[in-house]
């Protein structure tokens, strides 16, 4: 069968993706041609923002460069605007006189930034902010020019004003209306924005209509309508965007504000489609990448004879890409036409939320500051849902809850088609298929593969949450404990978070100038550990930091339920708790029940919503069974009962247990003692290890089960149990001040060098520096993480209660 040829107008964002939808859809079906204007490779758009912030390389933004084209056979036309378009004899002229030809065609010819037409803006130094090109020129002047005004309070320009900023321009924003980003933003949240990006350097001059741009030939200053000057050595224009529509035009085609497409995407002209920026879909043209690539998955379809559920439109929301000012918009935001509103407003942590409601349902969002509640309030949105059972007070819960997030935030309990990665149009089905189809076991894998998180950056949180959903401890973490995010190696970081005193991960994200200053699912625990670590009693723990069975307090389980897991100290447990276990689980209808590897009972399939009132009904504490923390004590039963037992393993198996719980470590730590060298608690495979011998207990260190097995070491033999149990904090915070995060003992004792820590933990003055290190730690923040949420309602609510729909 002969290929039919394909070309593609214009190689932007909305364009390339529907081609690649394409291929992967049907690889053999066309011979396709891409014309691109630019002179680059495809690339990300929204990046450019990143770019000027410092916080990308223009590299870093190419999508697809020149091999791939190369690899998936497609010719491109580079730098070579298409001129003509000729829908009868299905012919397209580019600028340089290339004549090519074609069975189908797409145009993606997106948008051009609208310059005010005012005296003076053809003037040098007057820009958009559009593409590479643009973002270089600005580069290049911020390098010799001080001054910059931007004309244009919305998403770009403020983006475009703090990339100047941090370029080291006097950067101010002009803007015609009363509060910024006003067609996203109420008034309100307008103005707590801008306080924000005061505080971040910018200026603004709002009210003010820009009537001429100063200058001769190169741009000087801009005078307002009012007759105040400001002065300028270069203009960024973000007034909007029109979308590109001349080949359209010229071609005869039907043409509005966009290029006019049915729900197939198809123009008037058959086999003649538009999508992206360029494109209008029942009067609507969309200025965001999400609905773009919805419009290239029906395209696809469309073009690979695929069923297809027709485009029926997208809903859109807004989030801004700078650093500490955290809004997000979405929907009907103004009350008109029977939309009424309920807003909160928190002084404390200047956080501002307002749900538009109207017959029962949400129709617009405004939240600043907190967007915890995001993925909450806009599922109920997104999914039109009947509001009526919800008072305000649940609509609107004050604060975003000590555990960072709501149960909308779990998104392992989302619905497979849901999207992750708005930016990129990744559903979290997709990202599931990939980690499980492709083996992924890092976020950067998962970006690799299927681009979710390779944009602004959002979402890795949730990429993270589910690599750890389908991997567990499997989740690949760098070699040096630390990410992409920064050059900075794990020990220089906690050099600098002892130095710089530093507290809270912001701080070590701002001051430590990471690359991305939200950080990413390897860099958020990790951080968070070295300040518990560093910090015990001024760092608040970050729940927010930490993967989802640590904020949940119960490892989720491979169809979305939990495990709870009660502590039985040492292995012990008694015929009432074992009764309890049994009431609970019958009254639950648990559906399995199993003791563990690590002699305890485990009860599992609980759905989430469940957990607070069992751990109520157990009245247990919890036995951290999916925490990098201390987690149980093996032991054998000892000279008890059994004939061969020189020493009480029990005993002392209790003790190490209620001494150590509930201290984080690096990674699980496991501890055993058995009562003599049979070792049938098997401790010579545990992070410590005792075996009792005649005349006192041989203690082994860097044992570890698992998927590397290795043997632990012989550290010392000691006489007493109190030795034993001192040996062991030691080691513990040993470990914890130098382990990198996910490090088990047996690499960090290769790392370390044995006889290193040997030396450290066998001289009684370290010892003893240790333990007082480990008491500190301990102290006040040993708490059953179960207990509290049974006394929180409130974390009840925002953690485990479950938002169906
Ligand atoms: C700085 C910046 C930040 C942004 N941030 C966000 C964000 O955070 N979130 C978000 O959702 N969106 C954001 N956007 C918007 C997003 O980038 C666009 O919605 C998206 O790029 C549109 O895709 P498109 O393919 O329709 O157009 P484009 O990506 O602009 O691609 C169109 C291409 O067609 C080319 N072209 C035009 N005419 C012709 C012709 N005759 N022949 C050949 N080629 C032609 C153009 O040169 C261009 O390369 C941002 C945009 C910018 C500029
Ligand atoms: S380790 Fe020794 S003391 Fe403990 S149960 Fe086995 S044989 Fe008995």
């Amino acid at each position: 069968m002969t290929r039919e040829k394909l070309l593609l107008i214009g190689n932007g964002m909305a364009g390339v993706r529907t081609i690649e939808e394409i291929l992967d859809r049907d690889a053999e079906r066309y011979d396709i041609t891409i014309i691109g204007e630019e002179n680059y490779t495809n690339y990300n758009r929204i990046m450019l923002s990143n770019v000027l912030q410092n916080k990308n390389t223009i590299e870093e933004i190419i999508t697809n460069p020149a091999s791939w084209y190369a690899e998936q056979k497609i010719e491109l036309v580079h730098h070579d605007p298409a001129v003509s378009l000729n829908t009868g004899a299905r012919k397209v002229r580019t600028q340089s006189g290339k004549e090519i030809g074609f069975d189908k065609c797409i145009l993606a010819t997106g948008s051009r930034s609208f310059i005010l037409p005012v005296e003076g803006s053809s003037l040098e130094g007057v820009l958009g902010f559009r593409t590479i090109d643009d973002t270089l020129s600005m580069l290049e002047t911020a390098k010799s020019y001080r001054k910059a005004a931007v004309i244009g309070g919305g998403l770009l320009g403020l983006e475009a004003a703090k990339g100047l900023v941090d370029q080291g321009m006097d950067v101010t924003v002009v803007h015609l209306e009363k509060w910024l980003m006003e067609t996203q933003l109420n008034e309100m949240a307008g103005k707590l924005l801008k306080a924000d990006l005061e505080q971040q350097g910018l200026k603004f001059l709002m009210e003010k209509k820009t009537s001429r741009i100063l200058g001769d030939t190169r741009v000087t200053g801009l005078e307002f309508s009012d007759g105040s000057i400001l002065e300028a050595d270069m203009v960024i224009m973000t007034v909007g965007i029109r979308p590109e529509t001349a080949l359209a035009r010229q071609a005869g085609l039907a043409v509005n504000r966009g290029i006019v497409v049915n729900d197939w995407m198809e123009t008037s002209a058959q086999g003649i489609y538009a999508v992206g920026e360029c494109a209008e879909h029942q009067g609507k043209v969309y200025g965001l990448v999400a609905p773009l690539f919805e419009q290239g998955k029906v395209l696809a379809d469309v073009l690979t004879g695929r069923e297809t559920a027709p485009y029926g439109g997208s809903t859109t929301y807004t989030s801004l890409k700078v650093s500490g000012c955290d809004l997000f918009s979405a929907g009907e935001i103004k009350e008109v036409g029977g939309v009424k509103s309920i807003e909160a407003y928190d002084g404390l942590t200047n956080s501002y939320k307002k749900l538009f409601i109207k017959d029962n349902q949400v129709v617009g969002i405004v939240l600043y500051g907190d967007t915890s509640e995001e993925n909450r309030y806009f599922k109920l949105l997104k999914q039109k849902q009947d509001i009526s059972a919800l008072t305000s007070v649940s609509l609107l819960p004050a604060g975003g809850g000590c555990c960072g997030g709501s149960a909308a935030d779990d998104v392992t309990q989302w619905a497979d088609d849901e999207t992750i990665c708005g930016c990129n149009g990744v559903t979290k089905g997709t990202i599931l298929q990939a980690i499980r189809g492709k083996d992924l076991k890092s976020v950067a894998e998962v970006t690799k593969a299927t681009k979710a998180g390779g944009s602004c950056g959002k979402c890795k949180g949730m990429i993270g949450d589910l690599l750890t959903y389908v991997l567990g401890d499997r989740v690949a973490t760098a070699p040096t404990g630390i990410c992409g995010c920064t050059d900075l190696s794990r020990d220089e970081i906690v050099l600098q978070i002892h130095e710089k005193g530093l507290t809270t991960t912001d701080e070590v994200y701002e001051q430590l100038g990471f690359r991305n200053r939200e950080g990413c699912p390897k860099c958020r625990p990790a951080i968070n550990f070295y300040l518990n670590v560093a910090f015990p009693k001024e760092h608040g723990d970050e729940p927010a930091s930490r993967f989802v069975n640590e904020r949940l307090h119960a490892n989720i389980q491979n169809n979305g339920t939990f495990s709870v897991i009660p502590r039985m100290r040492g292995g012990q447990t008694t015929p009432q708790q074992l009764m309890q276990i049994a009431r609970v689980a019958e009254k639950y209808e648990v559906p399995l029940v199993k003791v563990t590897g690590s002699q305890r009972i485990g009860l599992y399939g609980v759905k989430k919503e469940d957990l607070p009132n069992m751990w109520e009904e157990l009245d247990m504490t919890s036995a951290s069974a999916y925490a990098k923390a201390v987690r149980s004590v093996k032991t054998c039963v000892g000279a008890a009962f059994c004939r061969f037992g020189t020493q009480d393993s029990m005993g002392l198996g209790i003790k190490l247990e209620e001494r150590y719980e509930f201290i984080d470590t690096p990674h699980k730590f496991k501890m055993g003692v058995s009562a003599c060298p049979r070792s049938c608690a098997e401790t010579g495979v545990k992070d410590f290890g005792v075996i009792g011998v005649e005349n006192g207990f041989q203690i082994y260190i860097g044992g570890n089960g698992g998927t590397e097995v290795q043997e632990g070491q012989l550290l010392t033999t000691v006489e007493t149990e109190q030795e034993v149990i001192d040996i062991c904090g030691a080691f513990l915070q040993y470990y914890r001040e130098t382990g990198i995060y996910a490090e088990r003992t047996a690499p960090w004792l290769k790392r370390m060098g044995f006889d290193h820590v040997k030396k450290i933990l066998l001289s009684a003055e370290q010892r003893a520096e240790l333990l007082k290190r480990l008491d500190e730690a301990v102290e006040g923040k040993r708490r059953n993480p179960w207990q509290q949420v049974v006394e929180d309602p409130k974390l009840q609510k925002d953690l485990y209660a479950v938002v169906r729909g």
